[in-house]
């Protein structure tokens, strides 16, 4: 009922053009559960801050429970790829519900092992999300394939399904969704869409541990499922990957290309013959595995936390005016929540530029980011057009990256990133309600001080 009134508060008064000049007398409700009261003065305009109370820290670290089995491995001198890591891998792929995983040393090579092994390479186009971190696309060029961009939906932050169908030629290979944010990419389009023109599905995972369509987990959709465990991820290790696939024979080969090329599995060769495939080396390490097998014992708890918290902020701030919280499709049943993700509509706050608006938001005690640049206008993708690998590979045409850049246009994705996108960190919903609270209250204390601010 409270927060009925104070939604309604926030609309009728901004409705009314007096939004700005609003002071605390009359908006008690607003800082209810504060523990501050909040100034008035914007912090970045020299006022008090409406917190300065720090946040989590990432990542856990809790000796009394997550040390022994560290000291453990490190005491037994085993350090190189044996029992710990096979252990983690059998909890991982329970974990996600695949019938296997494979460790690997992080999640760019969980995803270049994977489209390898699926048999992309040089000549091909991959279709990729666009909006994700510079892993997901240097990960295709590793390969010798191409990736090509498809445009971002903004109200979910993840690839547009709409937009995937008119990037298909007879070069693509694959498509490769990235459940970005760690919130679910609409995973039943993308394969339906595969389907139809006989693509693989290789998923970016690297940001969706515990994330759920339908409550299946989110890896487990595609012919494979890449994660990564560096150190800012939801289960962090320092650095590490894993592949998740229920395709026997597709786990033999990652197996056997992680290990050099040797046999595993169904990947036998001849008797005595020596190395089946040309490989390289992926393991991860025994004390690595310990610290995964570790932090893995508090993912679920944390997963809950953060979905919970993201639930009631999305709810606190979502008719604050200008202020978008990020949309899940209809058949998520959890997110992971890697970051907190609302899109900022300048015209609302005054014409605040979306930079000023950051700067003034961590000035309140509020750390965020405005996110990811536009991927498909990096200078990374010219170099490898010109460099002799893919000279040899393409022919001109298909390296000429006029042509590239004009068929790699993603307006909504320029929009979203330069313009809209606002974010918080994951360990920050791992904080209190209250905590919350505070970030409601310092998003709403700089719209009703856009005037000033901006
Ligand atoms: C982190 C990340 C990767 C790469 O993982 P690393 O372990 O850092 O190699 C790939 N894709 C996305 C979306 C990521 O966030």
């Amino acid at each position: 009922m409270e927060q009925y009134s104070r939604r309604k508060f926030i609309k009728k008064n901004t409705q009314a053009g007096i939004g700005t000049v609003v002071g605390m007398s009359v908006t008690p409700s607003l800082f209810a559960g504060s523990t501050l009261r909040a100034p008035e003065k914007p912090a970045i305009l020299g006022g008090d801050p409406v917190r300065t109370k720090p946040w989590p820290g990432w990542p856990v670290w809790k000796p009394e429970t997550d040390e022994k089995r560290v000291i453990e491995v490190l005491r037994s001198g085993i350090w190189s790829r044996k029992d710990v890591v096979s252990e983690f891998e059998k909890e991982w792929a329970k974990t996600i519900g695949t019938r296997r995983a494979l460790a690997v040393v992080n999640g760019t090579n969980a995803l270049i092992a994977s489209l390898v092994q699926l048999g992309i390479g040089g000549g091909d186009e991959v279709i990729i999300s666009s909006y994700t971190f510079i892993a997901t696309a240097v990960a295709v060029l590793a390969t010798g394939a191409i990736p090509v961009f498809a445009d971002t939906d903004r109200e979910t932050f993840q690839i547009d399904t709409e937009k995937i169908e008119e990037k298909i030629t007879p070069h693509t290979r694959a498509i490769l969704p990235v459940h970005i944010l760690g919130l679910p990419a609409n995973m039943p389009r993308i394969l339906e869409i595969a389907r139809k023109h006989n693509l693989v599905v290789v998923e970016d995972a690297c940001q969706g541990w515990l994330a759920e369509i339908n409550h299946k987990k989110v890896g487990s959709f595609g012919d494979a499922g890449c994660f990564s465990f560096q150190n800012s991820k939801n289960l962090p290790i320092g650095e590490g990957g894993a592949i998740v696939s229920d395709d026997d024979e597709f786990m033999d080969r990652c197996y056997s290309y992680h290990n050099y090329g040797n046999p595993y599995g169904s990947m036998v060769g001849e008797v005595g013959a020596g190395t089946v495939i040309a490989g390289t080396k992926l393991r991860m390490a025994e004390y690595q595995a310990a610290i995964g097998l570790a932090q893995l014992q508090r993912l679920e708890e944390q997963t809950a936390t953060r979905n919970e918290n993201a639930a009631y902020l999305r709810s606190q701030i979502r008719d604050i005016p200008g202020i978008i919280p990020y949309k899940l499709y209809d058949n998520v049943t959890r997110a992971a929540f890697h970051l907190f993700p609302f899109r900022y509509h300048k015209a609302e706050f005054q014409g605040m530029s979306k930079q000023r608006f950051l700067e003034a938001l961590i000035a309140e005690g509020i750390p965020c980011s405005g996110g990811y640049s536009p991927l498909n206008k990096m200078p990374y993708l010219k170099q490898a057009f010109q460099s002799r690998n893919f000279r040899k590979m393409y022919p001109e045409e298909m390296l000429d990256i006029h042509n590239y850049n004009a068929r790699n246009q993603c307006p909504e994705n320029d929009l979203l990133c330069k313009d809209e996108a606002v974010w918080l960190s994951q360990s920050m919903l791992l904080a209190g309600k209250k905590d919350m609270d505070d970030i409601a209250m310092a998003i709403e204390k700089i719209h009703r001080n856009a005037g000033k601010i901006k």
